[in-house]
């Protein structure tokens, strides 16, 4: 326990402004420092102005796209994100763990005190390496494992693999996800048609299938759904249908697993600035504006979202099964 506490501190440290660094020396924080809960204030921040607005640069990447090589850089809360011991002791699998969504859900859960697998693409293990490098000496397990999800015996062994490396798991979060923009139906070939369904349908079977036997009382999945399962643009077709089929998987599994003590809850974002949307998920000319016909006039950041899935898998959120929290800056469902 004190370790955690001594991990928060150096972390929340580094964050702190010169403005506030006199907060080191105040009552308050010495209490902190003795085990007491935290009692400072988070600045009071416009969320208006608080990442990069558009127009982006106009930019592709063949997929799966790396998060490092976009500009702006995702935030995904590498230097942001406190925790405070909300997943204390707990093991969560992050599908597409290594950019975007699942990054941020990733880095958020170990700083919260969780042990965390990551898995991805082959072709990602830069982004990859960034994440375990990240989180190597801030006290938690982090795991990488590479592999495509497709493959329903590549799911089977990720979740073994997991399991054994992890020595269990109780936090799963089916987040990878495959989005390609498409103007017209007669343009979708079977191939890219199958890909979607396959990365986003059948991969959360397969993993769902492969970890119950694994999860005790207590667990949580999570789901990575989609504004687009509740209005669908016309150049998503496939992948808003697959989104839709996540919220039904979520409502359907939470009433199946809900008398075992396992809560089913899903994330529905609306635009976010990630690999996904620069490596053929949008028309590279909408990208430029994208997110700017949100209420808040810009895409949201990954780091925006990871307070949901860290609310969502801690145990004080015990009632909460069947739900899709939203975060789509405005607009959308729910
Ligand atoms: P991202 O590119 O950072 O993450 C997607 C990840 O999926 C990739 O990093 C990759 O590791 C993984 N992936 C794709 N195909 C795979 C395969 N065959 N095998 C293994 N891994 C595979 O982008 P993101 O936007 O963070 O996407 C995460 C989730 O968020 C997806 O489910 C996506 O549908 C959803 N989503 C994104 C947005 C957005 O605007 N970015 C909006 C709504 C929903
Ligand atoms: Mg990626």
């Amino acid at each position: 326990m004190k370790k955690e506490n001594n991990i928060s501190r150096r972390s929340a440290l580094k964050g702190l402004g010169a403005s506030v660094a006199t907060l080191v020396v105040s009552p308050s924080f010495a209490g902190w420092k003795e085990g007491k809960q935290a009692n400072f204030a988070a600045p009071l921040e416009n969320p208006l102005d608080k990442y990069p607005k558009p127009p982006y640069p106009k930019q592709t990447q063949p997929h799966p796209g790396l998060a490092s090589k976009m500009d702006p850089v995702p935030d995904h809360g590498e230097q942001s994100y406190k925790g405070s011991g909300r997943l204390t002791g707990r093991k969560a699998l992050v599908t597409g763990g290594d950019s975007g969504i699942g990054r941020a859900a990733a880095i958020a859960f170990a700083r919260e005190g969780a042990d965390v697998a990551i898995n991805y693409l082959p072709a990602e293990e830069e982004d990859a390496r960034q994440v375990v490098e990240l989180l190597r000496g801030e006290g938690r397990k982090i795991v990488a494992i590479p592999g495509d999800i497709t493959d329903s015996n590549f799911c089977n062994q990720l979740v073994k693999d997991t399991v054994s490396q992890l020595g269990g798991l109780d936090i799963l979060v089916n987040n990878a996800g495959y989005q390609k923009s498409n103007l017209s139906i007669l343009d979708i070939s079977d191939e890219s048609f199958d890909a979607t369904m396959k990365t986003n349908v059948y991969a959360p079977f397969w993993i769902t299938k492969a970890a119950l036997p694994h999860l005790p009382p207590g667990s949580v999945i999570i789901a990575t759904s989609s504004v687009q399962a509740y209005d669908p643009s016309e150049n998503l077709f496939d992948y808003a249908q697959t989104k839709a089929a996540n919220v039904a998987y979520v409502k359907s599994l939470a009433k199946q697993l809900g008398p075992k003590g396992i809560r089913v809850n899903g994330v529905s974002p609306g635009p976010v600035w990630t690999p996904l949307q620069v490596c053929g998920g949008q028309e590279p000319d909408k990208l430029v504006n994208f997110g700017g016909d949100t209420p808040m006039a810009r895409a949201g950041q990954p780091v925006e979202l990871a307070s949901i899935y860290v609310q969502l898998a801690d145990s004080q959120a015990s009632f909460s099964t069947g739900q899709i929290y939203g975060a789509a800056g405005g607009g959308g469902h729910p």
